[in-house]
Parts: structure tokens; C-alpha cells; sequence
């Protein structure tokens, strides 16, 4: 596997690649890989002739107050697992290689897309992922991307960001990959302490319940995501950020649970703020 560090080198081998009719496909992560990024290397493998895979902690991405220092990062574990799932190249830049120190120019979409959901809390957040995923692009001239549904609202900003921009590059969402337990894998499951560990669960078991009322016949959104509050704040440990159902392509708030809707929570644990989600139908 080739880990290159620049952006040259990056192009270098893409277009080479691209020379020989090879088709290309891109994974961007922020490192610290688990079997949720692995899934969709696999996925990448089985679809595209070569594979490159992202390892950037994007500093554009988080708020002030936000996580970047403390996350994670482990990039000779990252390289094993990329190895072993059959990456062609991981591209691990630096902060300086990714943004000039006068950089000014952003991709941000101005409906209210980036501002419903997770954007309400992280204000900045999708213009960061937006700007470091259409740079990306532009580095690696995939022919292909694949994200994770656990992140939909990213998810669905990317598809519109890619359309509107006229990337042409295929934007391939991947299922949530979960614990035995259900849990959401994440990154940032690792600050979980062993109490938190296990109060963590209240995010499945109330995607569970979501489910289990929508089955049920139940299709007013209130009413499920109220029931989903409830569970929640029974957990002691647990703070609701948000439990809400929108439109699975704009993120507009809807009041029926229609088949193709978002069903999506957000709720710190401690001071750990994780997400889940699903679909209605699916
Ligand atoms: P991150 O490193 O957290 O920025 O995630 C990189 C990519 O992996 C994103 O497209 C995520 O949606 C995806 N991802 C992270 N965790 C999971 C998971 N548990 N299941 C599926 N995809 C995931």
C-alpha cells in the first residue's frame, strides 16, 4: 500500500492509474479506523480497480469548542487495517499540505440543509466537511466515493454538494456498522468510560423502538420521536441533542414518518456526543 503525504504525490499515481483505464475509488475517513470505515474500503475494493483511502483530521470541521485536539488518531493501526482490506494508498497529509495558512476559500451549500439536524449544534461543521471533501475530489479525481449512512446528514450534503458542483464522481452510501450490542461504531466511542460504555446503548434501543412503533402502523413523527425521547431520558447519563424526522434528501422537518424519511438522534454521553439514525422502510 502506498502512503503518500502530498498532494503531488497523490495526483501522480491517480493519473497514472487513470492512464491504464484503471477506475478509482475514494474513502475519506479522519483515521482511527474501525470495521465502519473497513466496511466501506471493502466496499470501494469490490467495485473499483483502486482504492484510495483519506486519514485526515480536518481542523475546518470542528468548532471551537469542539474535539479536535483530543481525537483520536493511531495511523500504524489504520495502515494495518487498510493493508489487510486491500487499500491501494492511504493519503495522509498534513494540516499544511490540506490548507494554505491564508486559505479563504470555502464549499458550503446555502439552503437550510447544513443547518437543520447536527447543524443546529455545529454551526461550521458541514462547510468544513464540504470544503476538505470537495478538495479530495479535486486531489483524487475519483470515479467513485463512498460515505457512511451513519453520518446522513453528511451523507445527503455530499450528494447535493457533488450535484450541484458537477463532480460526476458516483456518491455510494455504506450501511451502519454496530457493536454486538448495537452501538453505532465510532471513533469516538474511545472516550466512553465503562458506565458511559453501557449507557451508550440508549441510542439503539431507541432506533429500535422508533422502528418497532413505526411497524407498529404508528406514522406521526411526533409521537415516535416523543416515545424516543422518553426512552432516552430515562438513561441517567444521557442528554438529548436532538431526536428528529426530516426529509431523507433535504433534512427539512417533516410530521410523517412516509417511507424514505430520516429518523435521526444526536445525545451526549457525559460529554461524549454521539449519533444513529434510520430510515423509514429500510
Ligand atoms: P469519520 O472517520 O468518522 O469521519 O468517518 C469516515 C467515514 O466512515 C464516513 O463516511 C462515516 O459515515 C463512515 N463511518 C463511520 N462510522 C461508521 C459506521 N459505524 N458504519 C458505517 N460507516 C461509518
Amino acid at each position: 500500500m502506498i502512503i503518500a503525504k502530498t498532494v503531488a504525490q497523490v495526483r501522480e499515481q491517480t493519473a497514472k492509474w487513470k492512464a491504464d483505464g484503471l477506475t478509482v475509488g475514494l474513502v475519506p475517513t479522519m483515521g482511527y479506523l474501525h470495521e465502519g470505515h473497513a466496511s466501506l474500503v471493502d466496499k470501494a475494493v469490490s467495485e473499483c480497480d483502486r482504492v484510495v483511502v483519506s486519514d485526515f483530521v480536518n481542523p475546518t470541521q470542528f468548532g471551537p469548542n469542539e474535539d479536535l485536539e483530543a481525537y483520536p488518531r493511531d495511523f500504524e493501526h489504520d495502515c494495518a487495517l487498510l493493508e489487510k482490506h486491500g487499500a491501494d494508498m492511504v493519503f495522509y497529509p498534513d494540516v499544511s499540505e490540506m490548507y494554505f495558512p491564508d486559505a479563504a476559500t470555502y464549499v458550503e451549500i446555502l439552503s437550510d440543509m447544513p443547518k437543520m439536524l447536527c447543524g443546529k449544534t455545529r454551526p461550521i461543521h458541514f462547510r468544513g466537511v464540504c470544503t476538505v471533501v470537495a478538495k479530495l475530489f479535486n486531489i483524487v479525481t475519483p470515479d467513485k466515493a463512498y460515505f457512511g449512512q451513519k453520518d446522513a446528514q453528511q451523507l445527503a450534503i455530499i450528494r447535493r454538494m457533488a450535484r450541484d458542483m458537477s463532480y460526476g464522481i458516483e456518491i455510494v452510501g455504506c450501511p451502519i456498522i454496530r457493536e454486538s450490542d448495537g452501538l453505532a461504531k465510532s471513533s469516538r466511542n474511545t472516550y466512553l468510560n465503562a458506565d458511559e460504555r453501557k449507557a451508550a446503548t440508549v441510542l439503539y434501543r431507541a432506533v429500535t423502538l422508533g422502528k418497532r412503533l413505526i411497524q407498529e402502523g404508528e406514522r406521526g413523527a411526533d409521537k415516535v420521536t416523543a416515545e424516543m425521547k422518553k426512552l432516552i431520558e430515562a438513561e441517567p447519563l444521557a442528554r438529548i441533542d436532538y431526536v428528529s424526522a426530516a426529509d431523507g434528501v433535504t433534512m427539512e422537518p417533516v410530521d410523517k414518518l412516509d417511507d424514505g424519511v430520516l429518523v435521526a438522534l444526536a445525545v451526549y454521553i457525559g460529554r461524549t456526543r454521539l449519533i444513529d439514525n434510520f430510515t423509514v422502510g429500510e
